[in-house]
């Protein structure tokens, strides 16, 4: 069987295979490690493997690199990108700066490394809050990519962040009325959804939380049924953590097109060397880092 000869091979290579909560089911199924994106960088950190295979899109697998730059960071599915990362290229990212000079600037890990390049801290969705909320800074913040995520926390923290007017398409398709319907299917089921959902969304759910967050709040409840508003792997992700419990999606699939196109043949191929291997210039390496650093130091 595949999954068999991907843990054997695994084994044989001394690969660690890490993948995001949004991945197919039997993909996470044969992951060492699955998490968020602040889960996946802290592992990246940590391990001392010499290869990893990362099922996740790219600007992850950017990120095991630039903090883990000795190991072979391998995507399996090489057109695995995220179009909200793409949002913020590096170039108009210069060009804002020299008009803005004195802007202190706020990166969603969900940016290529050449952006990161350029920005003073990263957020995940997990430690944003914490994170801007201890910011010591004068400056007018900008916020990017995520004008969703950015809004949700201005709102929550009754700051005024400047946005970036990126977006994620998966996310930002959810409606209110999406909510509404799943609410009268599933009436006793607590609403949670992402924090990249729209600020309207979010305020009619009972929790806007990253995918490590919504499983601390199900682990902290008493409630036996959750409605969840994010990427459908999640839901396969709570159904194997809480197998006691009852997870509803929303009324039409919310998927990632991008993280569905991880499969285990790809990721067998890649256990071979055969994925795309993520390598970036050494100057984009060592300012790419220190934000990710400074996020990892502060959360
Ligand atoms: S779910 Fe959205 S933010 Fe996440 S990888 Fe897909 S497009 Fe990007």
């Amino acid at each position: 069987m595949l999954k068999d000869d991907i843990l054997r091979l695994k084994k044989e290579t001394k690969t660690i295979i890490l993948a995001h909560n949004y991945v197919e089911s039997d993909v996470q199924d044969i992951a060492d490690f699955c998490g968020d994106s602040l889960e996946l960088s802290r592992k990246a950190k940590d391990c001392d493997a010499s290869n990893i295979v990362f099922c996740g899109v790219r600007f992850m697998g950017e990120t095991a690199k630039l903090l883990s730059p000795k190991a072979r960071v391998i995507m399996p599915a090489a057109n695995a990108g995220c179009p909200m990362a793409e949002m913020c290229q590096a170039d108009a990212l210069r060009a804002w700066k020299a008009d803005n000079p004195d802007a202190y600037i706020v990166a969603y890990v969900n940016t290529t490394a050449a952006t990161k390049a350029l920005v003073d801290i990263c957020v995940t969705s997990g430690n944003a809050e914490r994170i801007v909320t201890k910011l010591d800074t004068n400056r007018p913040i900008m916020f990017l990519p995520d004008q969703n995520l950015g809004a949700n926390l201005n709102r929550k923290l009754g700051i005024h962040m400047m946005l970036w007017n990126g977006y994620c398409h998966t996310h930002n398709h959810i409606s209110t009325n999406d909510i509404q319907q799943a609410k009268v299917l599933h009436p006793d089921s607590p609403v949670i959804v992402h924090l990249e959902c729209k600020p309207e969304v979010v305020e009619i759910a009972d929790a806007a939380l990253s995918t490590a967050g919504m499983i601390t709040y199900v682990r902290n409840s008493s409630a036996k049924s959750f409605i969840i508003g994010t990427e459908e792997g999640m839901i396969y992700r709570l159904k194997t953590l809480f197998p006691d419990r009852s997870f509803y999606g929303l009324p039409h699939p919310i998927l990632c097109p991008n993280m569905k196109r991880i499969t285990l043949p790809l990721v067998y191929d890649a256990l071979l060397g055969k994925g795309l291997e993520i390598q970036l210039p050494e100057e984009i390496m060592q300012r790419a880092v220190l934000p990710i650093e400074r996020m990892l130091e502060m959360s």
